[in-house]
């Protein structure tokens, strides 16, 4: 069935399909049903069709970006960049607005530069994890990557998405320096030292004369990303995965206590990952072998299956990146903290040094073994995540921790909760919600659980890092602060840069969340 951008009539959209076409050339402008299913959400919570394309575009770079542009702009026509357009539980490929056109940006796939010396790579939109990993080993080169859990989507859109990985250079968004970006008029802008002609420096340094603007297009629609500067870590010497069960769930204050320090002091000098019971015994199995009741899988058979596996109610694992000599030294430090603030915890650990074959609990390979656990729920599965940005401090996390596992129990969902220390200072925690697609009510019942945690959330002044499409304006809205003065900015600065409002509308909630509240 034809799906239309909102306000035009079918007439309108044809012309601007046809003028589309003709800029871009036939075979890169989507049209059928089966090239439009393509861009659905596989993992929706709900019906796919809400967020449904219009069609779909496939420039091979920035001058068709920029024809692509003025036609839009003339028939107001909505255009939904995405990269490689695997943004899994957040929406993957598909608009915010039903009747957006994708831009599908794949084809623009070239590694511009990596430079050796400086740790740096400028990248385009189409580069995936597979296809980087894949050049830096053909270059033979020093420098690893950061990838996330699934390594399917861009480095780009991840980047852009505030996406994490496991290295020192785990906070993505963190690693961006320098971008190109395409504005909504067509103007081209570099940012930070890269508006110089001839520059060096480009992916050097962040900060150029004047306010540093490559954060203003990170989760936003201000402007659609042509190329993005990033730095690279040069290769370790060693390194060390640590592994801990630390045994009751009393010891979460305790456990968030002693990890704050060891990141903060960069003991512990890469994000680390803590799971709660229920996110431990999911591995090796589906639901239905485990639990056959109504609702939640109980806390009494949880904890049972966890003293099945010899499983603690927490586990914490991190890699640790030093030479031998210094990881000893930081292994020992974490030891000490250990004995001292959580004596029943034990501690595994395993080595690497360079020259020797990589393993898999190093997660440097490229993979997608991690999106297995979505049939877990049942088939077809589907999942999304609540991920609040949560201070390290014990009362702090033990207080969002307890609302979000009670209200999960209460809504019949298993709590399977994880949380990121993803920076010295910042705990994302990652509650997954998986669900059965075609059960109704169970989707139904998982928007109410997203939507009463974002008002949870929201009371106690806690905010989230990233969402699925669906719950956007539910998430911009939550920052209350001077009368919602901070959407209301991101509102105004939408407005002058893109006032036909073609790019990604509804895309963080900005330009639509004070419709949505
Ligand atoms: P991935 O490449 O990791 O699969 P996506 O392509 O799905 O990620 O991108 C995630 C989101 O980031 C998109 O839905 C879009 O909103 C935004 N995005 C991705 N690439 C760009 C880009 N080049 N310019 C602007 N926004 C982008």
């Amino acid at each position: 069935m034809a799906v239309l951008p909102p306000g035009l009539t079918q007439q309108a959209f044809d012309q601007a399909i046809a003028e589309f076409r003709a800029a871009i050339g036939e075979e890169w402008v989507f049209t059928s049903d089966a090239d439009r299913a393509s861009y659905l959400d596989p993992f929706d919570m709900g019906d796919q069709d809400d967020h449904a394309s219009a069609a779909a575009l496939a420039p091979s770079g920035v001058e068709d970006c920029r024809k692509i542009l003025e036609i839009a702009n003339r028939h107001k026509v909505p255009l939904w960049p995405i990269s490689m357009g695997k943004n899994l539980a957040y929406g993957t490929a598909a608009p915010e607005m039903r009747g957006s056109v994708i831009l599908d940006l794949k084809r623009m796939n070239r590694v511009i530069e990596v430079n050796e010396e400086l740790g740096t790579a400028i990248v385009e939109p189409g580069v995936s994890f597979f296809d980087f990993k894949a050049e830096l080993e053909r270059r033979g080169s020093g420098l690893w990557m950061s990838g996330p859990a699934h390594s399917w989507g861009s480095v780009i859109g991840n980047a852009l998405e505030h996406g994490v990985g496991y290295t020192p250079y785990g906070q993505h968004v963190e690693t961006i320096c320098g971008m190109e970006v395409l504005l909504a008029d067509g103007s081209l802008v570099r940012t930070g030292l890269g508006a110089l002609e001839g520059t060096k420096e480009w992916q050097a340094f962040r900060w150029p004369f004047g306010p540093g603007l490559d954060g203003m297009f990170t989760q936003s629609n201000f402007g659609i990303v042509t190329k993005m500067g990033l730095w690279l870590m040069p290769e370790p010497e060693g390194m060390a995965g640590v592994s801990i069960r630390v045994p009751a769930r009393e010891d979460f204050h305790a456990l968030i206590e002693t990890l704050r320090p060891l990141r903060m002091t960069d003991v512990i000098n890469a994000p680390y990952t803590i799971a709660n019971g229920w996110r431990q015994i999911t591995g090796g199995r589906v639901r239905s072998e485990v639990w056959d009741q109504p609702g939640a899988i109980s806390r009494e058979r949880m904890e049972e299956l966890l003293a099945e596996r010899g499983q603690g109610w927490w586990s914490v694992i991190f890699n640790l990146f030093d030479s031998p000599a210094a990881l000893d030294l930081r292994l020992d430090k974490i030891r000490r903290a250990f004995a001292e603030k959580l004596p029943g915890a034990t501690i595994d650990v395993q080595r690497w040094e360079q020259g020797q074959p990589q393993e898999s609990w190093m997660r440097q390979e490229v993979s997608l073994a991690p999106l297995g656990v979505v049939d877990w729920g049942g088939n077809p599965g589907g999942h999304s995540d609540f991920g609040p940005i949560v201070a390290p401090l014990g009362d702090r996390a033990e207080e969002v921790y307890s609302i979000i596992e009670q209200r999960f129990l209460e809504y019949g969902k298993d709590p399977w909760i994880g949380m990121f220390g993803i920076s010295s200072r910042a705990l994302i925690f990652v509650a997954d919600m998986f669900f059965t697609r075609t059960d109704a009510e169970e989707t139904e019942r998982c928007r109410r659980l997203f939507r009463q945690l974002c008002d949870d959330m929201a009371d106690i002044g806690v905010g989230l890092y990233r969402t699925h499409l669906r719950f956007m304006d539910d998430a911009a809205a939550m920052h209350r602060w001077g009368d919602h003065a901070l959407p209301r900015l991101n509102n105004r600065i939408k407005a002058a840069l893109d006032p036909n409002g073609i790019l990604a509308p509804g895309k963080q909630g900005i330009g639509s969340w004070e419709d949505g509240e």
